[in-house]
Parts: C-alpha cells; sequence; structure tokens
C-alpha cells in the first residue's frame, strides 16, 4: 500500500500526445473525469445543457416536467426532492483525495448526512479547486456522436438558449458521463401492466407520477398515496409523503405475496406485496387481498440508461437497462478506447468510482495503460454474464454492483492505476451504514455505532489539507 500511495505521488510519465476529449456531462462523473483527463496532460471540453455543474444535485423546483408529464418520460432535469439527505455518510461519499468533510470552508449544513445543497456545494467547491469551470460550455446540449473514418468522433452540440445554433467539432475520444437518473422507468415494467391506459372509461382514474417529478408533500394533503418500489427514494418519498397524507401505501414487489403490515411508527402506511390490479372506480386490489381506494400512485420504479445522442456506430445497444458490450462497465470493446462511459454501475459509492474509472480511461488514452485485446474483453464480459446468471439475476442487473464486488472492481481499477486500493476504513463504513440503516430506517442519519471509524477518516483526510 505504502509503495502504491509513493507511486501515486510521482509525476506521471511524460504523457503521450495530448488528446482532444469531449466529456459530456459535468455532474459528479463528468467533474472526475474532466480533472483526471487534464491531469494526464489531455485536453477534455465539457458539454453541459444545464447553467452550471452539478447534475443530479441540481435541485430543480418545481419540476419542470411535473405539470404536463407527471411520468416524466420526456423530462431531462434532477431527481432530487426537497428532503432529500445524502444516504451515504459524507466520509464515504466523497472524491478519494478531496474529502467531503464539514471542515471545508464553504460548509453551511455540516451534518453526517447533510442535505442536496450541501453536496452542491462540494461538487462547487472540486470544481473550483481544480479549476475545472473553464473546461465546460454549459447550456450545450450533445445532440449527435458520429464516428469518422480514422476512428475519431464528430460531436454535435445545440446551444440551448434563443438561436439554438448547432455546432460541429472533431475530438479524438468521447468520455460518456451523461448520468442515469434523468429518464424515468415506468412503462416497461410489468406492474404497469395493470394500468395499460391514463384515459378512456375503464382507466383508473387517479394521479400517476413518477419520482423524478416529486418534489414536497404539500400537494398529498389528506391523499391516499400508493407508492410503488423499494429504492431508497420509495423509502424518502413514502416517509415524507406520510407527514401529510391520510394513507400511505408502499407495493414492494420483493415482499411476499400476503404482507399487508401497519410500518411501525407510522399509523397511517402499510407495507404490501404488489398490486394486482386497479378498477376503474379508483379501487387498486393488492396481491395480499386488500383493496384501497386511492388517489394517487408514485412510481418509485427507477430510471433508464439513455444515450439519445449515440448511433449505431457507438457499437453498443441498450437492452433491459444492459448497455452491451461494455468491457469493465466502461469501454465498448469495438470502439475502445475512443468512446468510454464514466458512472454506469449502480448499488456503488458513485463518487470514488468515478474517479477511479476516470483515472484509468485518462491512462489508457495516454497509452500509460494497456487494454486487453479484444478477444480477452469479450471473455471479461461473458464472465459477468455468467456471473448474473450464476446468482439467478435478471439482465437489467448487469451494472448492479451490490454484494460487495464494487470493491473488488474499484481495487481491480486502483491496480492498474497504480493507485492504492479503497481505504479499509471506508469499506468498514459502507457496510456499517447499510447495518445501520436496516436497524434504524427513520434515525440511520442521525444516530449511528461507527464513531471510530469517523475518527479514523478524520485522520486520514489529514493528508490531503
Ligand atoms: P448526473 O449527476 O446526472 O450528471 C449528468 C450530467 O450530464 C447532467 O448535468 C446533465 O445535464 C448532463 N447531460 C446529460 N445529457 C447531456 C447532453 N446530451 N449534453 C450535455 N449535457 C448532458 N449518490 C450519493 O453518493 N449519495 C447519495 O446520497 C445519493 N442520493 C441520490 C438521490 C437521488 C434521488 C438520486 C437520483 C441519486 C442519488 N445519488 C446519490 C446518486 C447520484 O446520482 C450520483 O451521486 C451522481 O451525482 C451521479 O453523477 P453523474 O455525473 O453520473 O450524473
Amino acid at each position: 500500500q505504502l509503495r502504491n500511495l509513493f507511486c501515486s505521488l510521482l509525476p506521471s510519465p511524460m504523457p503521450s500526445p495530448s488528446l482532444r476529449l469531449a466529456v459530456v456531462g459535468a455532474g459528479a462523473a463528468g467533474l472526475a473525469a474532466a480533472r483526471e483527463l487534464r491531469r494526464e496532460g489531455h485536453a477534455p471540453v465539457v458539454f453541459e445543457r444545464a447553467a452550471a455543474v452539478g447534475g443530479t444535485w441540481l435541485y430543480a423546483s418545481p419540476a419542470p416536467a411535473a405539470a404536463t408529464d407527471p411520468l416524466g418520460a420526456a423530462a431531462t432535469h434532477s431527481s432530487l426532492y426537497a428532503s432529500l439527505r445524502t444516504n451515504l455518510p459524507r466520509e464515504v461519499m466523497g472524491f478519494l483525495d478531496f474529502p467531503f468533510t464539514a471542515a471545508r470552508g464553504s460548509v453551511v449544513d455540516a451534518r453526517r448526512f447533510p442535505g442536496h445543497e450541501e453536496v452542491l456545494r462540494y461538487l462547487e467547491d472540486f470544481a473550483q479547486r481544480f479549476d475545472l469551470y473553464r473546461l465546460v460550455r454549459f447550456q450545450t446540449e450533445v445532440v449527435g456522436v458520429r464516428r469518422e473514418a480514422g476512428g475519431r468522433w464528430a460531436v454535435t452540440s445545440r446551444k440551448l438558449g434563443e438561436k439554438g445554433e448547432q455546432d460541429e467539432e472533431v475530438y479524438d475520444a468521447v468520455v460518456v458521463c451523461n448520468g442515469h437518473y434523468s429518464e424515468p422507468r415506468v412503462a416497461s415494467i410489468p406492474e404497469n401492466l395493470y394500468f395499460p391506459t391514463l384515459t378512456g372509461a375503464d382507466a383508473w382514474p387517479g394521479k400517476q407520477m413518477h419520482s423524478h417529478n416529486y418534489r414536497v408533500p404539500e400537494p398529498f394533503l389528506d391523499q391516499v398515496v400508493i407508492v410503488i418500489g423499494a429504492s431508497a427514494s420509495a423509502v424518502d418519498i413514502s416517509r415524507d409523503i406520510a407527514c401529510v397524507a391520510k394513507e400511505v401505501h408502499i407495493a414492494d414487489r420483493s415482499t411476499p405475496t400476503s404482507t399487508c403490515e401497519q410500518q411501525p411508527e407510522y399509523d397511517n402506511m402499510w407495507l404490501h406485496s404488489m398490486i394486482d390490479h386497479a378498477q376503474g372506480d379508483g379501487t387498486v386490489v393488492f396481491r395480499d387481498g386488500s383493496s384501497i381506494k386511492a388517489d394517487v400512485i408514485m412510481h418509485c420504479t427507477g430510471y433508464l440508461y439513455d444515450f439519445p445522442f449515440l448511433g449505431d456506430d457507438s457499437t453498443i445497444t441498450v437492452d433491459d437497462n444492459c448497455v452491451d458490450p461494455l468491457y469493465k462497465h466502461v469501454f465498448p470493446i469495438e470502439v475502445a478506447p475512443e468512446l468510454s462511459f464514466i458512472g454506469l454501475p449502480w448499488k456503488v459509492i458513485p463518487f470514488p468510482l468515478f474517479e477511479l474509472q476516470s483515472k484509468w480511461v485518462a491512462g489508457i488514452l495516454s497509452g500509460r495503460i494497456k487494454l486487453p485485446s479484444k478477444d480477452e474483453m469479450m471473455e471479461d464480459v461473458k464472465a459477468i454474464y455468467s456471473r448474473l446468471e450464476t446468482r439467478g439475476w435478471p439482465k437489467r442487473y448487469t451494472h448492479n454492483f451490490s454484494g460487495g464486488y464494487q470493491f473488488e472492481y474499484n481495487d481491480w481499477l486502483a491496480e492498474q492505476c497504480g493507485h492504492p486500493p479503497i481505504e479499509e476504513w471506508r469499506k468498514l463504513m459502507y457496510a456499517a451504514n447499510a447495518k445501520n440503516k436496516a436497524a434504524r430506517p427513520e434515525r440511520y442519519r442521525d444516530e449511528w455505532d461507527d464513531d471510530g471509524l469517523v475518527a479514523l477518516a478524520n485522520e486520514d483526510f489529514k493528508k490531503y489539507f
């Protein structure tokens, strides 16, 4: 570990010719990518359709699509709700060499699990500290990425605003960091078959919306709300709404069919398995046999990978939320390394993973780190699919890194880059947080038992100040 740390502190060997690179997105992944690419000696240009950095962490209130399209099929805004606090402790969540500590000068919300505004401030600090703002072209949307003869990429971008001018430029490589929490996953899930139409005499007459468009609980005052899903958003939003709603019913397909349980600490919230069917008179019948006349169904059913600017020459397809074929979830094998994706894995600690993926991509682009042959990369992809099969996981879990895999993956990336492995305290703290969350679902953000790990982390962070 010491040797790796020492190596990582040494100046990189002279990089091969600096490449001109297009980075799509200035969220956490795009910022990490921009920093690492430039550290490697490249010249990144970051395209960002918003007017600011931060991506997901740019709170949009009210949700721009909510009025016209509550299911949010055409929405491109962030998915944050007003009450959102991080679900990871700040020590775990931050970039590896830019700790998300409460000791930074710009800190306003020093809580260990801060509100979303604090994460945005942290990302702004990151962009400032590493002088990334001048690399970003704001309000500029990438609308096309086309492979040219010779392996370079023509990137078409559109300046958002009155004139909407388009521009085409050629780059040596493209790094896609466009996020995957803004294209709601609704129509493709089986439970939505019970709501085949949103209009017509037989249609369920209530309101349906996706969590993407949820912001505040007040509109649900005295209503009966069904929340579909068991994700972090479903847990947060059901509790948020329960403070004002008449009743909240959570429908979670992973619970046993007979489940109909009042939730501890709530007299107006129940957990069910899944919805069986809905009726034209507004009744929703659960598989446990109970039924309720509901006003709203909130779909906390996740999001889809979406790359509308990529064509067939990207050589990837997206089917059932699997981006295929990708070597190590980053490189499309046929066009590696000139096209890459940062940030696809989920059920991870995002920022450190973005950082390591970005270091790896930067090193490969400069030729300092070598990719294996196409055949070897394909073998590796096949191994991912057979691991999926062994676990009995559906295809849509291809990029799901739960079960400890993220650390194996991160440490592999770190080794490739000559970077120290993920800190032991971070791994232990991640596990401690998961355990605490399960034991204290209502209070894990304010009560914990891992102060010893916090002290270790803070000690470790001293080397970065
Ligand atoms: P994004 O943040 O989505 O950024 C993508 C950027 O690309 C955006 O700025 C977008 O405008 C831009 N873009 C997209 N397409 C184009 C285009 N064609 N042209 C130009 N620009 C484009 N993570 C945690 O670590 N802790 C948490 O507590 C946590 N809570 C979360 C809660 C919610 C509700 C959600 C949705 C996510 C949460 N996450 C959390 C995960 C979070 O998404 C990641 O932390 C991270 O912010 C994702 O960064 P990203 O850069 O990959 O994507």
